[in-house]
């Protein structure tokens, strides 16, 4: 069997590419390094998959701050509408939750990863797992195959290299194709890690005191060495035992990083805003309302209804507090400084877990040497890139399944459209 096409990577971009490359009736070869296919897809959203996001396309680029305006076109031709519809298709039906995250009505990752294999199979694509792709093979600057790693040679007219980034490598995104996309001349960006859990040597952090306390609806900021404000971002978070992560911590941490870079690995501060709904002011009216009403009751008890109780020895430290004081000696000056450390408890960061340990790889094949529409190599023709190789990263919430996809399929069916004797 002679092959024109071959995509290396069964992750959701290569998935994508591979159905619709075969739709649009390429003979296409998908070479997979593990031994399952889509096996990241299929631990993403929790284990549920958060197949894409049902945002307006301005609002969900937003979201994909790791240049996601270079996915206006592509997206133009296959949005985030096109791929809920493509698996409604297959029948896959989704339900949205909150911030317009889209799952499978089955709540289960191999439901979707199933029916993606299945359409692959279905459009005529060749699947070869345990496969591991050593190097593509360029001639006269095009492609002209590829090489496995067991020596065996496969001669193809186009590639479409969709093996992920570095991030999780046990899923078989190990950085492979990096050192492909040079080998064609192409720059990589620097790579970093993004939505990442955050590292603090705070002692209230490494004392592990606050170790599992997770704290709904919060706002973080993270703060410049200047003290600007960079970002903040509001959702849930969780202390763990090295420092912070959740859903609003990993959207700070690539703020973090380039923050770390910018200063040297000196701290970054962050501070977190407990009640990011009321002013300082109020929070000081409600509170000391409060204290009030139970006018006997030590002020350390009067707080732990009204913020978590493991955070309430730390706040009336921060502003100066004993907290067996009652209502009648409430240090006014003081419990406004309580209302300040509320709305913005510091916790110094000192670095992130690694790029392993990252949800998302930042960085990647620089985007300059990439067609938006098509993902084809602008240094070696019939080289393309989709997926998270490329130096684009969105937030967790769907956005970068709906960059792979995206991009997956705009590769795929462009590659498929311009072989050789193809109009
Ligand atoms: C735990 C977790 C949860 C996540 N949750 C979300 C979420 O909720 N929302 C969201 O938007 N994103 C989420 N992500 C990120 C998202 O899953 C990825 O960005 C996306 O799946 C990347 O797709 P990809 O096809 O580019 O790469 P991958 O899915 O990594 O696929 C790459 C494939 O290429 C194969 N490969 C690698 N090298 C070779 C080689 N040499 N030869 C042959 N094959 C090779 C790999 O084995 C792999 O199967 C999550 C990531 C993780 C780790």
């Amino acid at each position: 069997m002679t092959y024109e096409l071959i995509v290396i990577g069964a992750g959701s971009a290569g998935l994508m590419a591979a159905a619709a490359a075969g739709e649009a009736g390429a003979r296409v070869l998908l070479l997979e390094k593990g031994d399952k296919l889509g096996r990241k897809l299929g631990i993403s959203g929790g284990g549920r998959c958060n197949v894409t996001n049902a945002k307006e396309l301005d609002e969900l680029i937003r979201h994909i701050p790791g240049n996601g305006r270079f996915l206006h076109s592509a997206l133009a031709n296959f949005s985030n509408k096109d791929i809920a519809a493509f698996f409604e298709q297959l029948g896959i039906r989704l339900k949205e939750e909150d911030h317009g995250r889209m799952f499978p009505i089955t709540d289960k990752a191999k439901s979707v990863v199933d029916a993606l294999v299945r359409k692959v199979r279905s459009v005529g694509v060749d699947i070869r797992t345990n496969c591991p792709v050593a190097e593509v093979l360029y001639t006269e600057g095009a492609v002209s195959g590829v090489r496995l790693r067991n020596g065996e040679k496969i001669r193809c007219e186009k590639v479409i290299v969709a093996v992920g980034g570095k991030s999780v490598p046990h899923t078989g995104s190990e950085g492979d194709g990096y050192a492909w996309a040079e080998q064609a001349g192409h720059t990589i960006t620097e790579l970093y890690p993004t939505e990442v859990p955050l590292v603090s040597n705070e002692p209230v952090i490494q004392s592990k005191e606050l170790q599992g306390l997770s704290l709904r609806e919060v706002s973080l900021t993270v703060w410049s060495a200047k003290n600007k404000r960079i970002v903040t971002h509001e959702g849930d978070m969780i202390f763990t035992h090295f420092g912070l992560s959740g859903p609003a911590a990993l959207r700070c941490s690539q703020f973090v990083v380039k923050e770390l870079k910018k200063n040297g690995g000196g701290n970054v501060l962050l501070t977190i805003d407990l009640l990011p709904q009321l002013r300082e002011q109020e929070i000081y009216d409600e509170s000391y309302a409060l204290a009030a009403q139970d006018a006997k009751k030590a002020i350390k008890n009067v707080l732990k209804g009204y913020v978590p109780e493991k955070l309430v020895p730390i706040l009336l430290e921060q502003s100066g507090l004993s907290g067996d004081i009652t209502y009648a000696h409430i240090p006014k000056q003081q419990w406004m400084e309580l209302a300040k450390c509320i709305k913005a408890i510091p916790v110094r960061i000192s670095g992130t877990r690694s790029i392993k340990e990252a949800f998302v790889t930042g960085g990647g094949v620089y985007l300059k040497e990439i067609d938006p529409r098509s993902m084809e190599s602008k240094l070696m023709s019939g080289l393309y890139f989709c997926g998270e190789i490329l130096d684009i990263h969105g937030y967790t919430g769907g956005y970068n399944i709906t960059a792979a996809f995206t991009t997956g399929h705009n590769a795929g069916t462009h590659a498929a459209s311009t072989l050789k004797g193809r109009g």
